[in-house]
């Protein structure tokens, strides 16, 4: 069985832009590398939004070294990059986005989302490139809720739909660059489930709804992660009553790790070159 390493609290509540009142649950500073090549996961949790005039979002900005993955759990996003590509999410949805050798985006709430007001609940994951496949072409992958598979847990006690990776044979649509599983799981209250975590992969549980008990502890509440051991397989959980989890394992990329802003590299004079290019106008546009 797995072991816990550390509970990591979350930030308290801070806006992105005007659209996503976020709390940071880990980052690359709080896990010390020990969840690579995942750097960092922002939870907005259920907000309900009147209806308005403008969508509400965060307006144009780079990134450059690594991918976003939007999950949406409530609520409906827009998002247009400068690859040309763009998309609507609901609740169900992911968007993995390369930011790879550089790309401008847009996130806001739908069009539709935006005049009837509703509740938005999301989450952003960042996940780090090999120093390799930081150059890569930007890309953009809109994966919809019927593309993802879902594998029922044993008596009941819940599923869990593959983002990316493998459970059960069942493959995740998501195309990776290096080898990893992120799975949405929900908890039946209740009852005892054994997810079966790949020996020698990092490891992280983060609980976004209800509270679940990891390897017979405490029970850990909404908005924390769970840093595992690598070293075991299987992790036994347990929710009080119903609950989220969103369950990170992969490949560490070892390799050094400098994250500044929206930008995220191997080293300073690599993202001075990030900031220098993007001032320069090498990040492309968004067509209008
Ligand atoms: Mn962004």
């Amino acid at each position: 069985m797995r072991k816990v390493l550390g509970i990591h609290e979350g930030s308290g509540t801070h806006w992105v832009g005007d659209g996503f009142p976020v709390r940071t649950v880990f980052t690359p500073g709080s896990t010390g590398g020990r969840l690579s090549p995942f750097l960092m996961l922002d939870h907005a949790s259920a907000t309900r939004f009147g209806p308005a005039e403008h969508p509400r979002g965060v307006g144009v900005h780079p990134h450059r070294g690594f991918e976003t993955v939007t999950i949406v759990y409530e609520g409906e996003l827009e998002h247009r990059d400068s690859t040309g590509a763009g998309g609507r999410i609901g609740p169900g949805d992911v968007q993995w986005m390369t930011a790879a050798s550089g790309i401008l985006h847009e996130e806001f709430h739908s069009e539709a989302f935006t005049r009837d007001g509703g509740t938005l609940e999301m989450a952003q994951l960042w996940v780090n490139l090999r120093s390799a496949d930081k150059n890569a072409a930007p890309g953009y992958q809109t994966i919809l809720e019927s593309d993802i598979p879902s594998v029922d847990l044993p008596d009941g006690a819940g599923r869990v739909r593959v983002i990316a990776g493998t459970l059960a044979e069942r493959e995740g649509p998501a195309r990776t660059f290096t080898p990893m599983d992120v799975w949405d799981v929900r908890l039946a209250g209740g009852r005892p489930a054994a997810l079966p975590l790949r020996p020698g992969w990092t490891a992280g549980l983060v609980v976004l709804r209800g509270a679940v008990s990891v390897d017979g502890g405490e029970p850990v509440t909404a908005g924390r992660m769970v840093l595992l051991d690598g070293d075991g397989g299987d992790v036994a959980v347990e929710a009080a009553g119903d609950a989220v989890l969103l369950v990170l394992s992969g490949e560490a990329i070892d390799e050094p790790v400098v994250a500044r802003g929206p930008f995220v590299m191997t080293s300073e004079d690599e993202i001075r070159q990030a900031y220098e290019d993007f001032r320069a106008g090498r990040f492309g546009a968004i067509a209008v």
